[in-house]
């Protein structure tokens, strides 16, 4: 479990939001638009939902104000794209500063018997730790009964609920908004997310904001490999509408080099990663995480062979937990080391050179970046 190390956890006051000279910081959500959603910084990871304590702010592919705001500023103050400095969090949380794919503690390549994406660790680990009562439910991405093929966030409480999440979406989820189911009912959670999730759950234990106490809610992390994103009406526009795909008859989606595979009824149909570009959430392209830095857990299926997961251990409990599951007979493993992951590599150096570019570009269009963004 991911503990905050050695510094004393740090309130912010809203008064220290002067240090990162915003004029609009007392302009409460008007400030997260100007800040975040408007200069397309926002990742969609729903943490500003959760910490609101008006209950104020609704989400639909991006935050919005569905009442009256107080000007609290906790939204802003929570958000992971107003300010995350990743070598001070990351020192905070792991007690050292990682390499290129942040702390390791161990590389390897795992097969279940689960059914989910690739080798099946993120269920079998999370059913492993319900099971062992480490966690009271995983914060994961389901489906959203009205919308096909559309992610809705949860919090999986059983084995069954665990299995039916269990698969990519490829658009945006805003999981960190169950947070406050939570807290509510005192749930000790496992988040599962992409990267910029997981910079949320950071954020939030590294710089607790007050009067939101969710950071100790969340006891592990897992990170899953993500190169960017879409948005909703990519499935509904250009899968349904324009390739004529039946999304009722898809069972898996899979990214896989250039493409998109879509997995229908027993056919595969491969979606140039090119023609579905239009698509992709602004807030992926000054995204710098690959592999998803601040967590317990990351998996892939990158520089694993088909049917297995690639999982980087970043913890010595996350370390534990995996042999243990080895020697209960719920997973194979075969270790890797970090060399053994040269397409991972790679993938994070592409990611964070588009970010550097966008960034850059940010700069040059005179639209300040909050201080100590992207590290900084
Ligand atoms: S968190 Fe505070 S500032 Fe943000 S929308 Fe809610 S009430 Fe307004
Ligand atoms: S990045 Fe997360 S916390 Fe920030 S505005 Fe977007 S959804 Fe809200
Ligand atoms: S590319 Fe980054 S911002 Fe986009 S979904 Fe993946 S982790 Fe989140």
């Amino acid at each position: 479990m991911i503990e905050v190390h050695e510094m004393e956890k740090t309130m912010i006051e809203k008064d220290d939001l002067a240090e990162f000279q915003w004029e609009s910081r007392e302009e409460g959500f008007a400030a997260l638009e100007h800040e975040v959603i408007y200069r397309e910084l926002c990742s969609g990871c729903g943490l500003c939902v959760a910490v609101c304590p008006e209950d104020v702010i609704g989400f639909g592919e991006y935050p919005r104000l569905i009442g009256k705001c107080v000007n609290c500023g906790y939204c802003l103050m929570a958000c992971p794209r107003s300010f995350l400095p990743k070598a001070e969090v990351e020192e905070r949380l792991l007690g050292e500063a990682g390499g290129e794919l942040g702390v390791v503690k161990g590389v390897y390549s795992v097969r279940t018997k689960e059914k989910g994406q690739d080798g099946g660790f993120v269920t079998a680990l999370l059913k492993y730790m319900l099971k062992k009562k480490l966690v009271d439910g995983a914060v994961v991405s389901d489906l959203d009964p009205s919308k096909p093929w559309k992610p809705m966030p949860r919090i999986a409480r059983t084995a069954v609920e665990i299995e039916t999440a269990a698969g990519s979406r490829y658009s945006t989820s805003p999981n960190l908004m169950t947070l406050k189911v939570a807290k509510q009912k005192g749930l000790k959670v496992a988040v599962v997310g992409t990267p910029c999730h997981l910079d949320g759950a950071a954020k939030l234990k590294a710089y607790p904001v007050e009067g939101a106490e969710l950071g100790d809610l969340v006891r592990y992390t897992v990170a899953v490999f993500c190169k960017s994103n879409f948005i909703y009406p990519m499935v509904g526009e250009h899968l349904a509408g324009k390739e004529g795909i039946d999304l009722a008859k898809v069972d898996k989606m899979d990214i896989k080099g250039k493409h998109l595979i879509v997995y229908e009824g027993g056919k595969e149909k491969k979606i140039l990663l090119k023609d579905i570009h239009g698509y992709e959430r602004l807030g992926c392209k000054v995204c710098d995480d690959f592999t998803g830095r601040f967590s317990d857990f990351s998996v892939g299926s990158v520089d694993s062979e088909a049917g297995y997961s690639t999982v980087i251990t970043r913890t010595k409990e996350a370390d534990r937990i995996l042999k243990d599951m080895k020697k209960e007979g719920l997973i194979e493993v075969k270790a890797m080391g970090v060399d053994g992951l040269p397409v991972a590599h790679k993938l994070a150096e592409q990611k964070k050179s588009r970010a550097r570019k966008e960034v850059a570009k940010i700069r040059r269009d005179a639209l300040p970046l909050p201080l100590k963004y992207l590290g900084e």
